[in-house]
């Protein structure tokens, strides 16, 4: 016995489905369902179900046309065979509808079984080779995966969505090195096996929604979305390289290929597929020519920022094994009696080559790779160790301002590791303080507003760092434990010369007070900005004037006070 077949007949009369039901029950080697839908509105949803093996569509309708049916049901892609029916007279209906996509068409009234079923298994067994044809005009053979034609089509596809919605993707061209010489060596059979390694561990190292292709003897394309950042294009660039790198089984020999990546990104490397994929191909020959598998981004300034931040992400991470990282204190003066109230840690990094760089250099990859999160657990420790010896050297009162970045945030233990780092250290919970940017906070206020709250419960502070600088919804900002506000650089820097600077700072002063939040005023450079800022009600001043971030060796320099900004000592560094 054959496979049920499953029919869906789409007609208005029920004589129509009876007489149909009774036909089909007359064919004794097969077995059929026949479904019934007697509205057009209901019709298309059937028939897109995938549930039918093949249709019966009645094509002329008082309300209506079979024709929408037909059309709406090819246009998103029903593979099923469509039989229209019509009446005796329309020859040219019969003729239209082969035309929208209809496989065949029956006559009501010259209906008989014999007809019936041969009708339906033709339109059944010519729709599954046209199947296969599609397929092989699509599917590259020895692969089974995209060919040139399917990939161009995709291409297309991703180019339209790009514009509706304004989201990139990447193009990857990827051509295999030393291809030819295990093809001449070991033979074709061993090349083919080879391809079709190379296209199974692409495959497999690709998400859902990219797409692999095979556009030629050794050239595979890879169509990449939601990808933004040109270090994580780097990343898969790479990761492909190794995947194709890896040794490979071929017949009885381990053999070994190389890749060379050309990376397009829409829209800098072009907005049509030819331009995108003649740059990609241009790319890919570029890498070809470094020699060794590597990858090439189309546009030089995307190819250095890329290579800039792969760099920077290796050497951060050595930098940490390395103990490279250092921190640096400044202090955070009291503006009436002028005594040290406390420090803000800051971190730099003594790299070998490069000198002392400062956190605007690398903490974008800091942040991006996540490595901000070790590195904050480690800046945090030095600061409690420093800390306490400062405290037990002079003993007075001092804090210790840290700042902590969003990305820390994310780190699920962040709360229980400062935690453990303050009693590990055995320093008071009641003299950290933590500085947070208004962009931060806002980036996931209610995840943040949660930490906060867990450490306000081992004693520490925190302040809104670059206030002014972000927006601040005030609504929001009530709501979380912060106590102090500290005033951006920016706006200080010009208030002796900028009326409306100094009548900002002034207003970002009163307001303060009214929420009874600690003032501080950061890069205060000259005592003239330092009297006018007494007079504005400011509480506590930081910046160059009263000492330059500097080790915590050097911070007290035989005196009283920290060394100042006229001192030979401290940093010396390219305002920013
Ligand atoms: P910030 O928290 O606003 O730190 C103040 C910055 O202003 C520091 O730059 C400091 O060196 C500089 N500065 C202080 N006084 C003056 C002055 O009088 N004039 C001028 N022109 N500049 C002054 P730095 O150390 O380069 O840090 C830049 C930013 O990097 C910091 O801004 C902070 O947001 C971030 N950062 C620093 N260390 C860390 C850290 O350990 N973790 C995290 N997550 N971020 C850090
Ligand atoms: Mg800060
Ligand atoms: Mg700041």
């Amino acid at each position: 016995m054959e496979p049920m077949i499953k029919i869906l007949l789409i007609d208005k009369s029920q004589s129509e489905f009876r007489l149909i039901g009774q036909l089909l029950s007359k064919i004794h080697h097969t077995d059929y369902q026949l479904t019934w839908v007697d509205r057009l509105d209901r019709a298309l949803e059937e028939a897109l179900s995938d549930d039918f093996d093949v249709i019966l569509l009645d094509y002329l309708w008082e309300n209506g046309n079979g024709s929408d049916i037909l059309n709406g049901a090819r246009a998103q892609g029903c593979k099923v065979p469509i039989i229209v029916m019509t009446d005796e007279m329309e020859f040219d209906v019969d003729h239209s509808a082969i035309r929208y996509g209809a496989s065949d068409y029956l006559i009501k009234g010259r209906i008989d079984s014999q007809l019936l079923e041969r009708t339906l298994r033709y339109a059944m067994e010519r729709k599954a080779v046209e199947l296969k044809l599609a397929k092989l005009a699509h599917y590259d053979p020895l692969t089974g995966i995209p060919n040139r034609i399917l990939f161009r089509d995709r291409l297309e596809h991703a180019v339209e969505l790009s514009e509706r919605d304004g989201v990139g993707f990447t193009l990857m061209y990827l051509d295999l090195d030393g291809f030819k010489k295990i093809n001449d060596t070991f033979g074709h059979d061993a090349g083919d096996e080879l391809i079709r390694t190379c296209a199974t561990r692409l495959c497999e190292c690709m998400r859902k929604s990219d797409s692999v292709a095979r556009i030629g003897g050794d050239e595979f394309t890879l169509l990449l979305e939601n990808l933004d950042s040109p270090t994580d294009i780097a990343h898969i660039a790479q990761k492909v390289i190794e995947v194709i790198s890896k040794p490979m089984q071929v017949g009885s020999h381990q053999v070994m290929v190389g890749c060379s990546v050309g990376i397009a990104i829409y829209p800098e490397a072009g907005t049509d597929i030819n331009t995108l994929q003649k740059n990609a191909d241009m790319a890919m020959y570029q890498a070809k020519q470094q020699k060794g598998s590597r990858y090439h981004f189309f546009t030089e300034a995307l190819n250095h920022e890329a290579h800039r931040q792969l760099l920077l992400e290796t050497e951060l991470r050595a930098a940490l094994r390395r103990e490279e990282f250092t921190v640096f204190y400044q202090p955070r003066v009291d503006i009436q009696s002028g005594e040290v109230r406390g420090f803000e840690a800051l971190l730099r990094w003594n790299h070998p080559q490069r000198g002392v760089l400062y956190p605007p250099d690398f903490m974008d990859v800091a942040e991006d790779t996540g490595l901000i999160i070790p590195i904050g657990y480690w800046v945090f420790h030095r600061a409690c160790q420093d800390l306490k010896v400062l405290k037990e050297q002079r003993q007075m009162d001092l804090s210790m301002a840290v700042n902590l970045s969003i990305r820390q945030f994310n780190d699920d233990k962040l709360v229980e590791r400062i935690a453990s780092i303050i009693k590990d250290v055995g320093v008071d919970g009641r003299d950290i303080e933590f500085e947070l940017t208004e962009t931060a906070i806002m980036e996931n206020i209610e995840k943040v507003a949660l930490c906060m709250r867990a450490l306000s419960h081992l004693g520490c502070e925190f302040s809104l760092d670059d206030f002014g600088s972000g927006y601040s919804s005030f609504m929001h900002l009530q709501r979380l434990p912060i106590s102090a506000l500290k005033i951006d650089r920016s706006f200080v820097a010009d208030i002796l010369n900028r009326q409306e600077d100094a009548d900002l700072v002034a207003a970002m002063i009163t307001l303060a007070n009214s929420l009874n939040k600690t003032i501080i005023a950061e890069g205060v450079e000259d005592l003239d900005q330092v009297d006018l800022l007494k007079k504005f009600g400011c509480d506590q001043v930081q910046g160059f004037y009263f000492g330059r971030p500097s080790e915590r060796e050097s911070l007290w320099h035989n005196s009283e006070v920290p060394v100042s900004s006229h001192s030979s000592y401290g940093e010396v560094r390219v305002s920013q």
